[in-house]
């Protein structure tokens, strides 16, 4: 069955009107029809009337009227095409190729574009295969990006633009074509050219799976790394995004999507079981963060640590306040300085674990406190309303009421919180013998405090755990600077407990822990269940690692977090 009207009768007879808008409203029989309160504007007596006779749905408050079709489109905000492909899946109706790939409807014009895009892809990706029998390419290694991942993604190598034009001529594709879409280009002495000369090139695909444009990274440093193709009728940067077809995949809208920066970071969350898109090496875009909300509630930007990135996710937070909804937000990682997600995944890090890392996101609201209160030292009332008032101007770009008054009330409650906490430090700040770090405000770069206490917590892991690490090293453990007053003390009584009483394994100094009442704390920094078991732990921590690994491991977090210590006097 390919044809659209076909299709579009069988799933109106699949589909009762009533038993879909029960799923989404509470519906009451009212004489020969049905009432509910319309779920396209706001009510208190139901004037959405749904005629199961007619199939259809009308409503005299806001005048909004339609069939199933377009009842899924105002509700989902999709096109008809999207709304009968949902349909079709609800009623179990196998959508034909050409309506499910989204040339039917579409001009012989798609279709015969789609067929220019994937020859153009097949002769990259022969070209790269051809490459690697006999060379090797950096940066694929770096990247660990198999021959598996090259098939997956259609990845390919582009050489140089004579060969590309011939491969093409002989697939009897013109050259009008290829100019009238941008696919080439003729400069004024009439010279042909292209944009990918020894590029690794990355296909890009609509939401259809089609290819509709490219990405090329170049081999070694030469700038600009990264290029995309010429935008044309079919492609459109600012519409699209790397991977896009993973969203079909989403069955929940409470999934996670993770939005990061490039294409290879997309592949190695992908290569870790996470979906995950990237813009094309553009600024995000407000149609870009339309686009995942249509799929789900809350993606996760998860951009680079770098300063570029910070301000991605600045500008980010600014594009998306105004559009919160009850089901539209966004969540935030944050990378420390210089690594990206591939990094993390495919790099020598192992300081901090993928898991941990994205467990760790931070809320809209909490992101939005740690990326303008970055700066600030909020040490004097002045500094503190001056701090409000940035992040309450901030607040008003919220479009939907109910939002931005709940925003507004969590941000002034918070910062009383802050006052408090303040105050009380003056109060205490001649007792203390490390005044100086006391002036650091709660804010002032929060975000590498995220990581001090995750490098904080992993050395006091590996002291509970790993005993022979510990009795090796207590004294650097003894000295190193911990700044949080917890853990502090924590590493204050386990070295106290190793010189004093007779531990002969780690279980013996958490019981000891647990005797002396430092379960909350175990629980609070470690979140296990019992405060015995460790699984969490990185594996340098744990009991069984070879141990020139776990103190070459120690020794190494103990210098950055000595280092960090003296960046952070210098900067008082
Ligand atoms: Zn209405």
């Amino acid at each position: 069955m390919d044809n659209k009207a076909d299709f579009v009768q069988l799933i109106k007879d699949r589909t009762d009107i009533l038993d879909l808008l029960t799923k989404d409203l509470k519906i009451i029989k009212s004489g020969s029809s049905y009432k509910a309160l319309c779920p396209f504007h706001e009510e208190k007596t139901p004037s959405f009337t749904i005629n199961v006779q007619k199939q259809n749905y009308v409503c005299y408050g806001c005048g909004k009227s339609g069939d199933i079709f377009s009842y899924i489109m105002e509700k989902y905000q999709l096109s008809f095409k999207e709304a009968l492909e949902k349909l079709a899946k609800d009623c179990n109706i196998v959508l034909s190729k050409s309506i499910a790939n989204g040339t039917f409807g579409s001009s012989k014009n798609t279709k015969y574009y789609n067929k220019v895009m994937n020859y153009i892809t097949l002769y990259y990706n022969s070209n790269l295969k051809e490459h690697l029998k006999n060379n090797d390419i950096n940066f694929l290694n770096k990247k660990k990006i198999s021959l598996e991942k090259i098939e997956k993604y259609n990845l390919g190598l582009s050489t140089n633009f004579n060969n590309l034009e011939s491969f093409l001529s002989k697939k009897s594709i013109s050259l009008e074509y290829l100019l009238e879409n941008n696919i080439f280009k003729k400069n004024k002495y009439g010279k042909k050219y292209d944009l990918f000369t020894n590029r690794i090139m990355f296909p890009i695909k609509d939401r259809y799976e089609n290819i509709i444009a490219f990405g090329g990274r170049s081999l070694g440093d030469e700038k600009p790394k990264y290029i995309n193709s010429w935008e044309n009728n079919f492609f459109k940067k600012r519409q699209v995004l790397y991977n896009l077809p993973c969203l079909n995949n989403i069955k929940n809208r409470t999934e996670n999507v993770y939005i990061v920066e490039g294409y290879t970071d997309v592949i190695a969350m992908e290569s870790k079981g996470f979906k995950a898109v990237a813009p094309l090496g553009t600024s995000l875009t407000i149609e870009h963060f339309k686009l995942v909300w249509r799929f789900v509630n809350e993606p996760t930007l998860f951009m680079d640590g770098d300063n570029a990135g910070i301000n991605a996710s600045i500008r980010a937070l600014d594009l998306v306040m105004p559009e919160l909804r009850g089901e539209n937000s966004l969540n935030f990682i944050f990378l420390k300085e210089d690594k990206d997600p591939d990094d993390i995944i495919n790099g020598s890090e192992r300081t901090y674990s993928l898991s941990s890392l994205l467990s760790n996101k931070q809320s809209l609201i909490e992101s939005l406190f740690l990326l303008y209160g970055n700066e600030e030292v909020l040490n004097s009332p002045e500094r503190i309303v001056s701090f409000k008032n940035k992040i309450l101007t901030k607040i008003k770009n919220i479009n939907d009421p109910d939002i931005r008054n709940l925003y507004r009330s969590f941000t002034v409650n918070r910062i009383n919180e802050i006052s408090k906490t303040q105050i009380n430090k003056f109060g205490t700040i001649t007792n203390n013998k490390r005044k100086d770090n006391y002036f650091t405000s709660l804010i002032k770069n929060k975000r590498t405090e995220n990581f001090v206490i995750r490098r904080e917590r992993s050395i006091l892991a590996a002291m509970i755990n790993n005993l022979k690490l510990l009795k090796q090293n207590d004294e650097a453990l003894a000295k190193v600077y911990i700044s949080n007053a917890e853990l502090e003390e924590l590493r204050n009584v386990i070295i106290d407990i190793i010189s004093t009483e007779k531990i002969l394994k780690s279980e013996d100094l958490k019981k000891s822990l647990l005797g002396k009442g430092y379960e909350a704390f175990l629980k609070k920094h470690f979140q296990t269940k019992d405060c015995i078991r460790f699984d969490l732990v990185e594996e340098y921590a744990k009991e069984n690692s070879d141990i020139n690994y776990a103190t070459e491991t120690l020794l190494n977090i103990l210098s950055i977090q000595e280092k960090w210590y003296q960046r952070k006097n210098k900067s008082l």
